[in-house]
């Protein structure tokens, strides 16, 4: 898909809000951002992808932009899942850099300036939660994704599902995409000759809505996706071009 010149084109970062039937968080997401934007360290914006929710969720983002010239939003016209919702947000990307955080803000947006500072020297900059504030079961169903994938892929993430994260948009957009695919930046990033930074960042409980994940989308699916990055990683093309005749001088 070609990239079209959008409003997000007038700012330095575009921060992608994936929104599942998430309309009991939405008052206190959109006013946290508002309060964060004018201070943040890069001229940002907010992209909202509304992933076909079926609850208020849709109506409240547009109020939410209404009320903001930084807001943006794109409605998917049915559900598809938090992969496809950042692709989705990612395509419609101008700006040369663009960040992800979750609806629930169980991580804090203003942390976004903790990581940002590195883009100068990583293509992604991901945080690591590094107090959890989740249930023992789903701490512990992450601690065993984590080491699993880590043992597998060997990409050296120790939270890759921490939604709070930054990228160039370049090489963000050049990633394969697949179900699930959220899970893998960081070595698919590295498989594109991306460098990657890990920085702690605070973790917070969910307080409204509910967690759209369970134990078969959380462990069982990310399982076979390792294999299939394992299969990437040994398949990879990575060519260089020694020299061509293409241009005029
Ligand atoms: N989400 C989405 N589409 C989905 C499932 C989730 O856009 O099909 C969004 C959801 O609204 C939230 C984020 O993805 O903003 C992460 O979901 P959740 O908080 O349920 O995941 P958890 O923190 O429990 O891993
Ligand atoms: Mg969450």
């Amino acid at each position: 898909m070609t990239k079209q010149q959008n409003q997000t084109a007038d700012y330095d970062l575009t921060i992608l809000v994936p929104v599942y039937n998430e309309e009991d968080n939405m008052e206190n997401l959109a006013s946290r951002l508002a309060a964060y934007l004018p201070r943040a360290a890069m001229r940002s914006c907010v992209l909202f992808i509304n992933d076909g929710s079926s609850d208020g969720s849709g109506e409240r983002i547009r109020t939410a932009c209404a009320g903001n010239d930084a807001f943006f939003f794109i409605e998917l016209s049915c559900n598809t899942g938090l992969s496809s919702a950042l692709k989705a947000g990612m395509d419609q990307v101008c700006s040369p850099y663009l960040a992800y955080i979750d609806a629930d803000l169980q991580t804090a947006p203003e942390e976004l300036d903790l990581l940002t500072p590195h883009l100068a020297e990583y293509e992604l900059v991901t945080g690591v939660r590094a107090n959890r504030k989740d249930t023992g079961f789903k701490k512990f169903q992450s601690r065993f994704a984590n080491g699993f994938r880590r043992m597998m892929i060997k990409d050296g993430a120790r939270d890759t599902g921490c939604p709070l994260k930054v990228m160039h948009t370049g090489i963000a957009r050049s990633l394969p995409f697949f179900k699930g695919m959220h899970r893998f930046f960081p070595a698919l990033i590295q498989l594109e000759g991306g460098r990657v930074k890990q920085v702690d960042v605070s973790h917070f409980p969910r307080v409204a809505g509910v967690s759209k994940f369970n134990l078969w989308n959380r462990l069982l699916s990310p399982f076979v996706d390792c294999l299939a990055v394992r299969w990437m990683q040994k398949r990879h093309i990575a060519y260089k071009v020694a020299s061509d005749n293409l241009r005029k001088d």
